[in-house]
């Protein structure tokens, strides 16, 4: 390394620990301006950025109603197995057929990498990206989750 470039380094270092130390000075000297979030004493206040992808999701109407008709697209477009769709039959009352419902919707949280693909995949909007984050446990299982809540049906007219 020739000297310039050796003198070059070491007036780029201290220009830019100068700049960090600026913000640092000018929050030190002003206490009444805090910019980082205090949680958990701000809990109840606390607001995710919309963007914020925390869990995923099946969401149910008032009346426990979902979206999701069991076509396992998501689990095919989850690249890590996060996804276990498990389907079952039901017999049409309209038609009198034979139709395809989804019978436990497995999604495994500990494994998720938040990457959006499955949410992206549903043909009929039945998933979503929730903003909880406070998934810590003891117990590796508890992060295993049925997102179908019990008793709950599909909406009518989705399929
Ligand atoms: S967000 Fe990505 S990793 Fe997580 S379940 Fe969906 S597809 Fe799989
Ligand atoms: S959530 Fe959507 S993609 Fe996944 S099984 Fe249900 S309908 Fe299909």
């Amino acid at each position: 390394m020739g000297l310039k470039n050796y003198i070059s380094d070491i007036y780029n270092g201290v220009k830019s620990l100068i700049t960090g130390m600026k913000v640092t000075g000018h929050y030190f000297t002003h206490p009444g301006e805090i910019v980082t979030q205090q949680y958990p004493e701000n809990r109840d206040t606390l607001k995710m950025f919309e963007r914020f992808r925390g869990e995923v999701v099946l969401i149910h109407d008032e009346n426990n109603m979902h979206k999701c008709t069991g076509c396992s697209a998501c689990e095919l477009a989850c690249p890590n197995g996060s996804i276990e769709i498990i389907s079952g039959k039901e017999i049409d009352p309209e038609t009198g057929k034979s139709t395809k419902i989804i019978d436990t919707f497995v999604y495994h949280l500990s494994m998720c990498t938040f990457c959006n693909l499955c949410i992206l995949s549903c043909p009929t909007d039945a998933i979503k990206m929730a903003q909880g984050f406070e998934h810590s446990v003891f117990d590796r299982s508890k992060l295993t989750k049925v997102l179908n809540k019990p008793g709950s049906k599909i909406m009518p007219g989705i399929k």
